[in-house]
C-alpha cells in the first residue's frame, strides 16, 4: 500500500486519522509517489485550537527574536535548496531549472520577512494637544490561513507564512492535494530552524477542509491562490464570515508587441512566457496582441515556439514539463480543438505530442493560434497549457482597449522602442502588473503581487509592505501623564488651541 503523508498538527507531524486519500502522481509517468489525506473535521479543530494556544506565547516573542528564527530558516532553506526543488519537479513535473526558481522565488520572501522590526513600526506625533501624544501600535492578529494552488508549491506557500508568522501570527496551511511533499518539506525544515512547536499548523484536503477552515470561528485572515471560481468562492465564504480575506486568482494575460520592438527579444520573451513551465504559471503570456506591421512575425515566433519540447524533470534540454494531471491536460485538447471550430488558425498544434520514454506522461506541445477574436473561447478563458492566442489591433489605442476589456488583470507587458508608447500603456492599463520590455513581471518580495480585477479579490496584496497590513492590526493609543511634583495634570483639556 502507498505511504499517507504526514499533517502537523498540535504537536509535530503525524498521520492524519481522515480515511479518504487521494494519489500524488508523477504526471510525467503516473507512478503514485505518496497518497494525501483529507484530514478530519476533528483534526481542523485541533490545528486550530493549537494554532491559537501558540499564538498567546508567540505574540509576545520581541520582533528582533522573531526575526532570528526566520534566518535560521532562510539559511536551512538555502542549503535544502537542490533537495525541496528535487521532490518538486519530481511531484509537479517542472524542470529542475524551474523547480529551482519556484523555490528560490520562496525564499526571497523568507528574507523580505527577516525586515519585519523595521516594517511593523507605527507612527508617532508628539503633543497633539497640549502634553498628549498619539502613537500607534502594529499588532499580529492571530491563526492566519492559507489554501495554496499546485502550481508554485514552494513559492506560493512561502509568499504567506513566513510573513504571518513574522508579524507575530500563527497558521494554518492547507496546499494542494494534487503536490502536498514539497510543502511538507518546507514545514519539516521550518521547525528545524528552531521556531516554538505549534507556529504553522500542516493540514491536507480539499474543498471541505477549506470551507472548515474559512468559517472556523478561530481564524482571523485567509490568504488563498488559485482558480478564479473558487477564489470567488473564498472570498464570499470568508467575508459573509467577516474574516479578512485576501485572494489572488486566474489570469489572462497579454503582451503587446509594437513594430518598433526588437525582434529576436520580442520571440525569445514570447516563447519563454507562453509554454514556460508548460504554461502553468498565472502570470504565463497566453495572449499576444500584434500591433500593426508586427503580425508579419507570426511565422517567426512559431517557428522558434516548434523547437521547444517538452520532457522530463532531469532531461536538461526538455523546455518544460507535462501538465500536473491527466484531467488538466485533457482540459487543454479541448481548448485546442474549440480553437480550431471556432475558425481561429492554428498555426501549430501540440494536441498529438509525444515524449520518447514517457508515454503516459500529460504531455502538450507548443500550440499557436492567429487570427483569434475575442468571442473566441481560447481568447475569454484561462487554458493553463502551453497554448499562445495570437490577436490582432491597428493602433496601441486599439490594443489597450482590448486588454482593459479583458476581465483578469494579473500581468501584461509591452515591448517597444518607444518611451512615449510605454508611458500611454503604464498610465492607462487597468492590470496590476506591467512590464516593459519584460514579459513576465513579477515584483519582488520587497514590493507587492498587484493583481487586479478577477485576479484578485481583496484589497491587501501578497507578501511585501501590504502583506504587513494584511496580518496586522493597527492600535492607536492617546496619552497622557501627569506630573510627579503635583497631582495636576501637565495639560489641562483634549482641547487642541489654535492659537
Ligand atoms: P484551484 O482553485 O483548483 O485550487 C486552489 C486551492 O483551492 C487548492 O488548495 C484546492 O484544494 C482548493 N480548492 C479546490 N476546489 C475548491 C473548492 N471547490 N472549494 C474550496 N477549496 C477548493 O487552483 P489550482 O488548479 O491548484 O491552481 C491553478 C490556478 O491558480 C490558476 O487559475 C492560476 O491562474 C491560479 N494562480 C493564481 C496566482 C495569482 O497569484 N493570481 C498564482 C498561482 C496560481
Amino acid at each position: 500500500m502507498t505511504e499517507v503523508i504526514d499533517v502537523y498538527i498540535n504537536g509535530g507531524f503525524r498521520k492524519s486519522e481522515g480515511t479518504e486519500t487521494i494519489p500524488v502522481t508523477n504526471p510525467a509517468t503516473q507512478e503514485v509517489l505518496i497518497e494525501a489525506p483529507f484530514v478530519t473535521m476533528g483534526e481542523i479543530d485541533e490545528a486550530v485550537a493549537a494554532a491559537k494556544t501558540a499564538f498567546l506565547e508567540w505574540r509576545l516573542v520581541p520582533s528582533s527574536e522573531r526575526v532570528r528564527y526566520m534566518m535560521n530558516y532562510q539559511l536551512l532553506l538555502k542549503e535544502h535548496h537542490d533537495e525541496i526543488a528535487e521532490i518538486l519537479a519530481k511531484e509537479t513535473g517542472k524542470t529542475f531549472a524551474d523547480a529551482k526558481g519556484d523555490v528560490w522565488r520562496g525564499i526571497e520572501v523568507v528574507e523580505q520577512a527577516c525586515n519585519i522590526p523595521s516594517m511593523m513600526m507605527g507612527e508617532t506625533s508628539e503633543n497633539v494637544a497640549r502634553g498628549i501624544d498619539t502613537y500607534s501600535l502594529i499588532q499580529p492578529l492571530g491563526v492566519c490561513v492559507g489554501i495554496t494552488p499546485f502550481n508554485f508549491p514552494a513559492m506560493i506557500p512561502l509568499w504567506m507564512f513566513p510573513m504571518a508568522v513574522a508579524c507575530g501570527n500563527t497558521f494554518v496551511l492547507k496546499p494542494s492535494e494534487q503536490d502536498p511533499m514539497t510543502p511538507n518539506k518546507l514545514i519539516e525544515l521550518f521547525y528545524e530552524a528552531g521556531f516554538p512547536k505549534d507556529l504553522v499548523q500542516l493540514v491536507h484536503g480539499g474543498k471541505e477542509q477549506v470551507n472548515a477552515l474559512i468559517t472556523h470561528q478561530d481564524t482571523r485572515t485567509i490568504s488563498f491562490v488559485g482558480s478564479v471560481a473558487v477564489g470567488q468562492h473564498v472570498y464570499r465564504l470568508g467575508t459573509d464570515h467577516l474574516k479578512r480575506v485576501q485572494c489572488m486568482a486566474g489570469a489572462k494575460n497579454h503582451m503587446i508587441i509594437m513594430p518598433d520592438a526588437d525582434k529576436a527579444q520580442v520571440i525569445s520573451a514570447l516563447v519563454g512566457s507562453s509554454v514556460g513551465a508548460a504554461g502553468q504559471r498565472c502570470m504565463a503570456i497566453s495572449v499576444a496582441v500584434f500591433v500593426g506591421d508586427a503580425q508579419y512575425w507570426i511565422p517567426e515566433v512559431r517557428e522558434a515556439m516548434s523547437k521547444v519540447r517538452p520532457g522530463a524533470w532531469d532531461d536538461e534540454d526538455a523546455g518544460y514539463g507535462p501538465q500536473i494531471s491527466a484531467a488538466a491536460k485533457q482540459r487543454i485538447l479541448g481548448f485546442i480543438d474549440a480553437g480550431k471550430k471556432e475558425g481561429a488558425v492554428c498555426e501549430l498544434d501540440g494536441s498529438d505530442c509525444r515524449v520518447d520514454g514517457l508515454p503516459d506522461g500529460n504531455f502538450v506541445g507548443p500550440t499557436l493560434f492567429s487570427d483569434v477574436t475575442t468571442d473566441m473561447s481560447i481568447y475569454k478563458e484561462e487554458i493553463f497549457g502551453p497554448v499562445l492566442v495570437a490577436v490582432n489591433a491597428d493602433n496601441l489605442e486599439e490594443a489597450i482597449v482590448i486588454i482593459n476589456d479583458n476581465p483578469y488583470g494579473n500581468g501584461t507587458s509591452i515591448f517597444t522602442a518607444s518611451g512615449g508608447a510605454a508611458r500611454k500603456f503604464q498610465s492607462e492599463i487597468e492590470v496590476g502588473q506591467v512590464g516593459i520590455n519584460i514579459p513576465i513581471p513579477v515584483p519582488l518580495p520587497f514590493f507587492s503581487f498587484t493583481g487586479w480585477k478577477n485576479s484578485f479579490y481583496g484589497d491587501q496584496h501578497a507578501y511585501g509592505k501590504q502583506a504587513v497590513r494584511f496580518y496586522t492590526e493597527t492600535k492607536t493609543i492617546t496619552a497622557r501623564w501627569f506630573s510627579t511634583e503635583s497631582s495636576e495634570p501637565v495639560a489641562s483639556n483634549m482641547t487642541i488651541e489654535l492659537k
